[in-house]
């Protein structure tokens, strides 16, 4: 369809196609699954500090609603487009049917760059984008969380708006927010933690040592950082590479990271760091490694460089870190590189949102640790049906963990029938 349009879109089509062709599915209901149901686009126009008025675009995509609410995190990000949101809510579609949660997947961003914004442009910009959402989203339509660009505060703000709006206050209509106003403990490491868990699962798997393997991880926001320190404080691993929108650093000995993070701390990004050897980014990938995290952006493993890389686990942060170009090369290596993909690898995220989403509407709210046991129990389910799947099948980890993911909600399609 041409209106979504977009790198992102064609490569969530691809790897469709590519399942559907697997799963043998009726042309006659290729589109109806992967076409999304609802996509919102407005215009939110914010008067800046300066005085003069900006107007940024703003979208809301809702894939399916065969399962339950739809469910999805909010991008504030430049590159962000109606067809870019649109292939991570189809992405979320999967990810949520492989876990065996009840929501089809949403997507939303603006495309602005919110570092240029001062902390009253940000609030004003989060307040009128939920506003224009309100009659598309509620606790039991549409649920939004953070992602790129938006943090617990952003939530916090849209939650503040909804509630303004119904006159009461009405936590379960984001997730993600801070634990004062209804979110849940562990929410903002879920992400990360599920990564590493899934990186030690392999591990184990693949009959390694964590405290004898070493790491790159791409991206040091809420999933990179959590997934770097915690792979290193917890278990173990060596970091020898890390990298954020500014810069790539690599240290074969192993990088220090009390001293990144101390250097974050004083300013603000990896910007400037001499600990490490600065490195062209795009080199980062492709440096030897034994797990190698991407956790930024998407199409970032490409046809040009998978054949490069020198990981044995590539555990996927990111949402669409790797083009179906770059799998069909990944494919043939699958004995060198066991992949653990997007859907699987960051799906902590939406499983503790899940979490958080059913304590606010019971309002009774769990305890660090039983959100940790519940998250790893989902986790480590859905890691063995995907591996289990693979090796029956003979196929590859990613179009085991999609053909779950397109199979459940395929029969819900069907289960419920097509209206009228
Ligand atoms: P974030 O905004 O907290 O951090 C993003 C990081 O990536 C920052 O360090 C930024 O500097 C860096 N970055 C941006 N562009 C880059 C580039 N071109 N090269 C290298 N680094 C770059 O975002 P996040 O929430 O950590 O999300 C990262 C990825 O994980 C996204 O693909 C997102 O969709 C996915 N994800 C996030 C969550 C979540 O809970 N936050 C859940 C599932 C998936």
């Amino acid at each position: 369809m041409d209106i979504f349009s977009d790198p992102a879109y064609a490569m969530a089509t691809e790897q469709f196609r590519i399942v559907a062709d697997y799963l043998q599915i009726d042309e006659n209901l290729r589109q109806r699954t992967l076409y999304p149901k609802r996509a919102i686009a407005v215009t939110l126009p914010v008067r800046l500090d300066n005085g003069r008025i900006e107007v940024f675009n703003g979208y809301r995509v809702q894939h399916h609603l065969a399962m339950g609410p739809t469910k999805g995190g909010t991008r504030f990000h430049p590159s962000v487009t109606l067809g870019e949101v649109t292939a991570l809510a189809i992405w979320m579609s999967w990810k949520c049917a492989l876990t065996g949660l009840p929501y089809g997947g949403a997507k939303g961003g603006v495309a602005v760059d919110p570092g240029t914004l001062s902390a009253r442009e940000l609030e004003a910009l989060s307040r009128r984008y939920m506003q224009e959402m309100i009659p598309f989203v509620g606790p039991h339509t549409d649920i939004m969380g953070p992602d790129m660009g938006t943090n617990e505060q952003v939530m916090a703000w849209f939650m503040d708006t909804w509630s303004v709006h119904q006159g009461y206050a009405s936590p379960e209509i984001v997730t993600g927010k801070p634990v004062s106003v209804g979110g849940t403990a562990g929410r903002r490491e879920a992400t990360g933690r599920g990564v590493i868990y899934l990186v030690e699962r392999a591990l184990n798997f693949m009959k390694m040592q964590p405290d004898r393997c070493t790491a790159i991880v791409q991206g040091f926001g809420n999933v990179g950082a959590v997934t770097a320190l915690g792979l290193a404080y917890k278990s173990g691993v060596k970091i020898t590479g890390i990298s954020d929108v500014t810069g790539a650093y690599y240290r074969a000995d192993g990088i220090d990271m009390h001293k990144v993070e101390a250097h974050i701390k004083t300013h603000g990004s990896l910007a400037g760091f001499t600990e490490a050897q600065s490195i062209p980014p795009e080199d980062l990938l492709t440096m030897p490694c034994d797990i190698l995290v991407p956790a930024a952006v998407e199409a970032v493993i490409t046809e040009h460089n998978a054949g490069k890389l020198r990981c044995r686990i590539l555990a996927e942060g990111a949402n669409g870190p790797t083009t179906p170009a770059a799998d069909r090369i990944l494919n043939e290596r699958w004995n060198e590189i066991f992949v653990i993909p997007d859907i699987l690898c960051n799906a902590g995220g939406v499983v503790v949102s899940y979490f958080e989403w059913v304590q606010g509407l019971q309002q009774f709210f769990w305890n660090e640790s039983e959100i940790t046991d519940r998250l790893f129990r989902i986790l480590e389910q859905t890691f063995s049906a995907v591996v289990k799947r693979a090796k029956s099948e003979g196929i590859p980890h990613r179009l085991a963990a999609m053909a779950i993911g397109v199979e459940r909600v395929m029969a819900a399609k069907k289960t419920r029938g097509l209206f009228p």
